[in-house]
């Protein structure tokens, strides 16, 4: 998917977009003005969270520099959900897929906090 595509996906059709308007059901563990979390529906770890911003932004390639302290929030949203998990003994994972080669499926930037496991490196 080109960068045209991407942002042709507007946030009316966006997956995430629909998370956050409640239109589409999921287990939502955390929320504030700025970013919502939630558990990913396909876990692959104890602790799988997907942390999002409401503001609809395709990806991490995509951002601007006005984005700057709201991807800040993201990752400090991880950070404490990380904290309430209990993940801060042993460690965990924060993942951000950007684009094809990565994997990224869904194309509403989206942090995964990814727990409970150990993670092998380099990844797959
Ligand atoms: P990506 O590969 O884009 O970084 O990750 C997308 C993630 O979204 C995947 O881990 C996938 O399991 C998750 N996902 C896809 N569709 C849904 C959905 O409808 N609800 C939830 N909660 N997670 C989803
Ligand atoms: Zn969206």
């Amino acid at each position: 998917m080109n960068r045209g595509e991407m942002e042709s996906v507007d946030a009316k059709d966006c997956l995430f977009c629909r998370v956050i308007k409640r239109e589409l059901e999921s287990q939502v563990v955390y929320e504030d003005d700025l970013a919502v979390a939630f558990q990913d529906i396909n876990p692959q770890a104890p602790v799988h969270l997907l942390v999002v911003p409401r503001k609809h932004i395709p990806s991490l390639a995509v951002t601007e520099e006005a984005d700057e302290a709201l991807l800040g929030h993201v990752f400090m949203v991880a950070r404490k959900l990380a904290e309430r998990e209990n993940l801060n003994k042993n460690g965990y994972r924060v993942v951000l897929n950007t684009g094809s080669y990565a994997g990224q499926t869904v194309f509403h930037i989206h942090v995964h906090l990814l727990g409970g496991r150990s993670f092998h490196w380099p990844p797959g």
